[in-house]
């Protein structure tokens, strides 16, 4: 990562990452551009540099934060038309632990409202272009962090991932995206999407940059409970020795794209090449994972999403007359279709006629995945699967049509699911030119060594 310096300032930096993304304003990356602001911040580290201070692991580096990350800079919008306006007081901690090493947040990304969903297509803002097709989808919902780090605008971007939102779209972009494991990464100041399901992570161009910054945010945090203890920088780096490398045969299918299919197979033969052994693993709890996440993730939207009530946050409908109306008129124009279809399935899922034939089977399933990941690292050091069953597709392909959405996850669901990490790596490009991604999946805390195992096959990944 490029680091300021005093030949080459962080003013410098952070200009030319600002004039980049002008340059590519019609992919429609940002929500928000942070010129004052962040040539204000560079100005000082300049000039702490200047008096010879320690300024820190990033120091004015430029990056994007993904729009539902709380900061008072700028509004925290979640590409909702009911956030607009909203400019939080708190700042999340991720951004506090990043711009204390010196990272400058040049814009807020685009993503689908509320991170609800797989193209970028679902903000109110519209659809962000995909770095190397502009006709076809970012992919989501960290679309515009994937594509402002693949267009070589900022050095890394923020990401949260609840059911592939930065593995997929890094690999439609192809560049690398870490879903860490559950709890690495605190998630205070990150507008909640489903709770027992969120990570927060990032967009990088190597994995030593995902090294970098994972080093610098994982840890535990006591505004976040569910955060872990500091597993990742722990002296003697916990590499596994990796000799297996799983193959899950229920994803080899029809369902699956030739050309993924083929970079899979590419990509065990390498390995094969290199000593590696290729387990083949059976997984058969895996096609239950879809279905059980579109139950658990919008119970869980439903509760997160009731706070919006046009008091508090944002917009406020201005056609209200009473109370009642107030909420109806604001959660009725401020939330897209798609946040208001979850908010439905979330409450009818819990609903007491309805909580034991869904919530509670779902719930089981859960179960039945976290076992069969644990059995399947026994066998297995990493696993190696298919981001999503196919490439980027074509932007207002699948955007009218819920279920084939909702189909983009088939893949990288479970891993939320189980609470396991997650890295989607570039894996080449199809015929037509579009990315391809695959992702290494570890057990959970494995975060350190899946990078390390990235980089050891980093100037192959792209292949
Ligand atoms: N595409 C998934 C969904 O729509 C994942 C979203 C996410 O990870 N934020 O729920």
């Amino acid at each position: 990562m490029k680091t300021a310096n005093k030949t080459v300032t962080a003013t410098m930096l952070v200009k030319d990452a600002l004039q980049k993304a002008k340059h590519f304003a019609e992919y429609n990356i940002f929500t928000f551009l942070n010129e004052e602001g962040a040539l204000k911040k560079a100005a000082e580290i300049d000039a702490r540099i200047a008096r010879g201070e320690e300024v820190g692991k990033l120091a004015g580096v430029p990056y994007a934060l993904k729009d539902n990350f709380l900061s008072p800079e700028g509004q925290t919008t979640a590409s909702a038309h009911i956030l607009e306006g909203y400019v939080s007081p708190v700042t999340a901690t991720v951004v506090e632990k990043l711009e204390s090493e010196g990272a400058i947040m040049i814009g807020r990304t685009n993503l689908d409202a509320f991170a609800h969903g797989s193209s970028t297509e679902n903000s109110y803002f519209g659809p962000t272009h995909n770095a190397h097709d502009f006709e076809r989808v970012a992919g989501g919902s960290s679309g515009g962090s994937a594509v402002a780090v693949a267009l070589d605008i900022v050095e890394f971007a923020t990401g949260t991932d609840t059911g592939g939102s930065i593995r997929q779209p890094a690999s439609f972009n192809g560049v690398y995206g870490l879903k860490p494991t559950y709890g690495a990464n605190s998630r205070y100041g990150v507008v909640a999407m489903a709770s027992s399901l969120d990570c927060i992570g990032f967009s990088t161009k190597t994995p030593d940059d995902m090294d970098l910054l994972m080093s610098i945010t994982a840890g535990q945090d006591p505004k976040d409970m569910t955060t872990l203890p500091d597993f990742y920088n722990i002296a003697a780096p916990p590499t596994r020795t990796v000799t297996r490398i799983g193959v899950i045969k229920d994803f080899d299918n029809d369902a699956v794209d030739a050309e993924i299919r083929e970079a899979l197979s590419r990509k065990c033969e390498l390995l094969k090449s290199k000593g590696y052994e290729i387990v083949e693993l059976d997984m058969p709890a895996l096609k239950y994972a879809l279905a059980a996440y579109y139950i658990i993730q919008p119970a869980e939207v439903a509760s997160n999403l009731s706070r919006y009530d046009g008091v508090r946050y944002g917009f406020r409908s201005e056609r209200a007359q009473d109370l009642e109306g107030l909420y109806n008129n604001t959660r009725g124009e401020g939330f897209m279709p798609e946040n208001k279809r979850r908010i439905m399935i979330g409450n009818f899922v819990l609903s007491s006629g309805f909580y034991d034939a869904y919530f509670l089977k779902a719930a089981k399933a859960r179960t039945l995945i976290v076992q069969e990941y644990a059995e399947a690292f026994q066998k297995c050091d990493f696993i190696l699967t298919p981001v999503s069953p196919n490439p980027a597709f074509k932007l207002g392909e699948k955007v009218n049509d819920p279920v084939a959405m909702y189909l983009e996850d088939l893949m990288s669901v479970s891993l939320n699911l189980a609470g396991v990490p997650g890295l989607a790596v570039p894996a080449g490009k199809t015929r037509d030119g579009r990315s391809l991604g695959l992702q290494l999946v570890g057990p959970r805390r494995s975060d350190k060594s899946l990078i390390e195992f990235a980089k050891e096959l980093q100037d192959e990944n792209d292949l």
